[in-house]
């Protein structure tokens, strides 16, 4: 089930005379509806990061959606956009004892944790607020894993919300984050068993925790794998886990436990593409002997794909239907090597006659586009962005 490029943004990359990212709200909507209609009851909180856009996070507010900040600056962008501040936690575990004073202060009483040293800086800056502990989970099966940095073990989550209980705030919740781009249903199945566990473990203790937080991880529908071919996420199978889990989930915390989602990437990246237009193809012999094409395009890691290190993003050249293609490696205009798609090793095919100066359409880059990008790296901009309205609180935009 690969995404095909939405009406709305076909037209919008056709009327497009100059390179642009391009977001359709009324489709970052639907998504959210969809979303809400697989996974009933769920609180869905956006993931900030992967599309901080103010019409973005108020569509998705006007919606019902809350917002996952991971900086004081997230969380007030949040508000600015008309979020209620009991629709937005700190879902960082990473966090400086002056952040959670102006979290605090900004009205925030939701935190995630995953160590006692947070805990104690919580307790200190933010007193009596909830906090819910991140599990660790291994990544396996996501094409970013995200292990390590953020999450403990069980057995610290028990000691953490203990601790959380004893200096006066209120141990909430557990949550994981199973890899971003989760390709697998096992993921979240492995999840599930980890709360499980820790769920009884804390019970034991005497800790009754009101909600668990399944993250983020839903992936994206349009992405190709560095190879070229379709990632085609078992999207279906995925949720049908999730219902499954939820319901084991509230057999052991009771009927009452609150169910929240962390989604950004998936909200979001089927919704957005890049206007982008063809710098140069150039056929060169390298040292090893072999001829390749190249095609530089004007955007590429550092104004607007960070990803494509691990993600072929389809492209589409318009005019250029029924020619011969050969196999090119893609890269961005800078001059740095680094700014190469797959990292060189996946040729793609491309019409053999594109020129300087043809549009390119870069498909399923609504995600983490226009956050990650650099300021002006080599002197190329990040993109402008044009918004397409949103079927409600529509904003004129120049
Ligand atoms: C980045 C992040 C998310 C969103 O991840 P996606 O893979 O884009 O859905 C959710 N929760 C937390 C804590 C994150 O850091």
């Amino acid at each position: 089930m690969s995404m095909r490029l939405g009406s709305r943004l076909r037209a919008a990359l056709a009327a497009a005379e100059e390179d642009q990212i391009v977001l359709d709200l009324a489709g970052i909507e639907h998504q959210y509806e969809a979303l809400a209609r697989e996974l009933p009851g769920a609180r869905v909180r956006f993931a900030m990061k992967a599309c901080p856009v103010d019409d973005v996070l108020a569509c998705l507010a006007g919606r019902g959606a809350g917002f996952d900040a991971a900086s004081p600056g997230e969380i007030s962008q949040a508000l600015g956009a008309g979020a209620s501040v009991h629709d937005i936690h700190y879902g960082n575990t990473v966090k400086s004892d002056q952040n959670i004073v102006d979290a605090y202060r900004l009205g925030v009483r939701d935190f995630a944790t995953d160590s006692v040293e947070d805990v104690m800086a919580i307790a200190a800056h933010a007193p009596g607020s909830r906090v819910f502990c991140r599990l660790a989970t291994t990544g396996a099966g996501a094409v970013w894993g995200l292990s390590r940095k953020c999450g403990c073990s069980g057995e610290d989550a028990v000691r953490v919300l203990d601790t959380a209980r004893l200096l006066g705030l209120t141990p909430s919740g557990l949550s994981v984050h199973v890899g971003s781009q989760q390709m697998t249903a096992d993921a979240w199945q492995d999840a599930v068993d980890r709360l499980t566990e820790a769920l009884v473990a804390l019970r034991d203790r005497g800790i009754q925790v009101d909600h668990v937080n399944l993250g983020g991880g839903l992936p994206a529908l349009g992405y190709l794998d560095r190879s070229g071919r379709p990632l085609d996420p078992p999207l279906d199978e995925i949720f049908a886990t999730i219902r499954a889990g939820v319901a084991r989930l509230r057999q052991v915390a009771g009927a009452d436990l609150d169910i929240v989602l962390e989604p950004g990437r998936h909200l979001v990246a089927d919704h957005g593409a890049i206007r982008a237009h063809v710098v140069r193809m150039t056929a060169r012999r390298q040292l090893s002997g072999d001829r390749e094409h190249w095609l530089y395009l004007s955007c590429g890691k550092f104004n607007g794909l960070y990803e494509v290190d691990q993600v072929q993003y389809r492209l589409l050249f318009p005019g250029h239907h029924d020619e011969e293609h050969v196999p090119a490696v893609v890269a961005g205009p800078t001059c740095d090597s680094d700014d190469t798609f797959g990292a060189a090793r996946f040729p793609v095919p491309v019409p053999r006659s594109v020129a300087s100066g043809d549009p390119v359409w870069i498909v399923s880059c609504g995600a983490y586009s226009t956050s990650y990008t650099t300021v002006g790296f080599n002197g190329f901009s990040p993109l402008p962005l044009n918004l397409l309205p949103g079927e409600h609180r529509a904003k004129a935009h120049a």
